[in-house]
């Protein structure tokens, strides 16, 4: 079985965009987050696939209701953090106070306590191996946070389920789904790389991962399906990331969700969880 997620974040929420996007700005910014989602609700529910909704915490705060309708759509939720902060720019105090003022806020807007964290670009990397204990200590039981891709991760991360010590205890590490094509890694599930591949392909990926007993986790943003997206100016890398194809996005992620078996990050990886 895959895993499909998504990372409950506004179009706004772009880690290292500049002043114009500064957290001070959030409040004053068009939000659109709630309509957007409500757009991926609605294509799982069509498609019948369950999935695990990262939240940040800034979110559930300003729209519970949204966080309501995932629980009350038989989704799992976990934490995106409250600020949407990389973690290796937080000390291990803040980074605790930030995953707990998320769990606050999930919890207020009514979902169970969140077990699951995904860190802001894939920002648990060499520069902040420590958060995986921070984690295990506030009671996650897992992470995918850890890219096996340059840049935001390292090409020698695994890119399968498996279980990781920490001080603190173990924790399972979900890695997100990558492929090599000419010779480089890139990300098949998720960001650009999904949003250039036909479903076609990305179909075909996943099949040859899953005959190798691995499964494939997706992640897609809200902000990806908006029809029309505000767009502010990035400098070129984040710019990829964010607007690179987006036309035409959702049409083809139904496809892949209509034709491979998804289900939440819970039930793929029950079977790896220290008892
Ligand atoms: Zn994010």
């Amino acid at each position: 079985m895959n895993v499909f997620t998504v990372d409950v974040e506004d179009w706004f929420h772009v880690c290292g965009a500049g002043a114009a996007l500064d957290r001070v700005n959030w409040d004053r910014l068009p939000s659109r987050v709630v309509p957007t989602t409500r757009r991926l609700l609605d294509a799982l529910d069509r498609t019948g696939v369950r999935a695990t909704f990262f939240v940040v915490g800034w979110v559930a705060e300003r729209y519970p209701s949204l966080v309501h309708e995932i629980v009350s759509a038989g989704h799992e939720v976990g934490s995106h953090g409250h600020q949407h902060r990389r973690v290796y720019d937080l000390g291990a105090n803040e980074f605790a106070a930030d995953i707990t003022a998320c769990n606050a806020a999930v919890i207020n807007a009514g979902a169970p306590r969140p077990r699951a964290f995904r860190a802001p670009e894939w920002s648990i990397n060499e520069r902040a191996q420590w958060a995986l204990g921070e984690l295990t200590r506030a009671q996650f039981h897992t992470d995918c946070s850890m890219a096996p891709l340059r840049l935001v991760g390292s090409l020698d991360y695994s890119r399968v389920p498996h279980v990781r010590q920490t001080a603190a205890g173990a924790i399972v590490e979900v890695p997100p789904f990558v492929a090599d094509r000419f010779g480089q890694v890139m990300p098949l599930g998720w960001g650009w790389g999904l949003r250039m591949s036909s479903p076609r392909r990305v179909l075909r990926t996943i099949a040859r991962a899953n005959a190798v007993g691995a499964p494939a986790v997706l992640t897609v943003h809200p902000w990806e399906v908006d029809p029309d997206p505000p767009r502010v100016v990035l400098a070129p890398q984040l710019r990829f990331a964010h607007y690179f194809r987006l036309s035409g996005f959702e049409a083809r992620l139904t496809e892949i969700l209509t034709q491979a078996p998804f289900s939440t990050l819970a039930a793929t990886t029950a079977r790896l969880r220290p008892a």
